[in-house]
């Protein structure tokens, strides 16, 4: 239904119905929702200064689903407008900026999967599938290798390409260059119907004001901070420190991305076969990387249990555990495999963590990755369209 008929009939104290996970983003009741509040926010305008939700709300005149879309993803959730909003619950106009926002983006990571079939799918079992996922290719490589020969499982490997006994390097470049390759292609495939929804043209991804501009936001997660008083957990403004877990979160996948992509570039262009020295590139990167994503994923998840309830979508809860701890015991297998890797203990780590790093790039395209994909897109369309030469 376009947001013009939608506003027609506003009516503030209209009572949204219960969303079903899988819906799609059009005239959803989600959507529905954020429409009523972002057309009775535009009336009021008070949050304005808080982040770029609100002058790119004051920007439009009605809301179509594709912008609805937009503003969710432009949302960092901070909390702020929930307490400084005169109209917030027990108001009757129960204006819940930050829960509506959640639960369109939800229903619109869900909505841009792809293939489509498994966008329901992973919402409502995200957790369980990766667990499913890591343990079964866990399971399979301790297995091969133990029906193989059980020495090799439960032997001492050391020097380089300790690693390739458990399994040949090129089985473990075609499995997890695989899942890698369709990670990358379901989440093009999500990123291209987020930005041919929001109906922003090809070409803005080319204009280099916008996309150094968004890359700046997103790179200190400028709009996080709620104004400035950071991420309020409680009416009594509790930071949680979401900011400071966001980037130990963010940065230690980056850098754990680096360190295996040195070790590719050490294998094939020098010839250099893992594992390698505690003091080599590959192993610094990836321990400090390693770091940041055990600390990250534990205080992101603590900032969830200890947030208001009033601003939860609990609906939503299971998927957001399920990426942050799967990246957490990325991290604790590598961490582990690292130390223990010149002991017997190696092949059933090693396996453990394969299968880990497995769950995670298969279940990412459907789950909470993808709000870093899009909402670095709708900040580049904020950006564009703030941009005053
Ligand atoms: S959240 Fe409340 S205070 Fe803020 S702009 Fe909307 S209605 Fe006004
Ligand atoms: S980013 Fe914060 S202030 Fe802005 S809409 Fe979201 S919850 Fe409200």
């Amino acid at each position: 239904m376009p947001a013009t008929e939608r506003t027609e009939v506003f009516d503030p104290l209209a009572k949204p119905k219960k969303a079903g996970l899988g819906d799609i983003p059009k005239g959803s009741d989600a959507l529905t929702e954020v429409g009523r509040l972002m057309t009775v926010c535009n009336s009021c305008r008070y949050c304005e200064g808080l982040c770029a939700v609100f002058p790119a709300m004051i920007a439009r005149r009605d809301f179509p689903d594709g912008d609805l879309n937009y503003l969710a993803n432009l949302c960092h959730n901070c909390g702020a407008c929930f307490y400084d909003c005169q109209f917030s619950p027990p108001h009757e106009f129960n204006v819940n900026v930050p829960k509506a926002m959640s639960r369109a983006r939800a229903e619109s990571y869900q909505a841009y999967a792809w293939p489509r079939i498994f966008s329901g799918l992973f919402a409502r079992n995200g957790l369980a599938i990766s667990v499913i996922a890591a343990l079964s290719v866990a399971g399979f490589i301790a297995g091969f290798a133990a029906w193989n020969d059980p020495t090799i499982l439960y032997g001492t490997h050391t020097g380089p390409g300790a690693f390739y006994k458990l399994m040949p390097h090129n089985a473990m470049v075609a499995l997890f260059g695989a899942v890698f390759l369709y990670a990358i292609l379901a989440s093009i495939m999500g990123a291209r119907l987020f930005w041919r929804d929001i109906g922003e043209p090809a070409v803005t991804l080319t204009q280099t004001n916008p996309l150094w501009q968004a890359m700046k936001d997103a790179g200190k997660l400028r709009y996080l901070d709620g104004g400035g008083a950071d991420c309020q957990a409680d009416e009594n403004d509790t930071p949680d420190h979401r900011r400071f877990y966001h980037h130990c979160t963010f940065y230690g996948f980056m850098l754990c991305l680096a360190a295996t992509s040195v070790a590719t570039l050490y294998h094939y262009l020098l010839g250099r076969e893992a594992p390698y020295p505690w003091y080599d590139l590959p192993v610094v990167l990836g321990t400090i990387g390693g770091i940041g994503l055990l600390i990250g994923p534990v205080g992101l998840l603590r900032a969830k249990f200890v947030r208001d309830p009033d601003m939860l979508d609990k609906d939503r809860f299971g998927m957001d555990v399920a990426f942050l701890a799967m990246l957490f015991f990325t991290s604790l297998t590598g961490l582990a495999l690292l130390v223990l890797r010149e002991t017997p203990a190696m092949g059933l780590l090693l396996a453990l963590h394969l299968g880990v790093v497995f769950g995670l790039f298969f279940t990412m395209p459907y789950g909470k990755f993808v709000h870093g994909i899009y909402r670095y897109m709708a900040l580049v369309r904020y950006a564009k369209e703030s941009y005053r030469p």
